[in-house]
């Protein structure tokens, strides 16, 4: 009388090992089906990344109208600076010295 061996190894209770569900012989339609798995049949909750239409800008008495791809609450103006890039115009070395 050993039952706790027995649990400890993955026996079942006639004592064959357990053998994970092992995917029977597939027919070849199943393998199509699965080939299209990747691609979504089904409808896409969104089919593009969109905002709310007819949007304007959260700052207050400014009526700018937000694009619908604009993800900001505000418009160029008001929204808080994020990553600003200066793309101004690049002083030389020399005028930095001279500066
Ligand atoms: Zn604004």
């Amino acid at each position: 009388m050993n039952r706790s061996v027995a649990s400890f190894e993955s026996h079942d209770e006639d004592g064959d090992p357990i053998r994970p569900p092992v995917r029977a012989t597939k027919g070849r339609d199943e393998m199509a089906e699965e080939s299209f798995r990747g691609q979504s049949v089904r409808t896409l909750p969104r089919a593009n990344k969109r905002y709310q239409a007819d949007r304007t800008c959260a700052a207050p008495g400014c009526r700018t109208k937000l694009s619908i791809y604009n993800k900001w609450d505000y418009c160029w103006q008001h929204e808080p600076v994020h990553t600003y890039i200066a793309r101004g115009k690049r002083r030389s070395r020399k005028e930095m010295e001279a500066a």
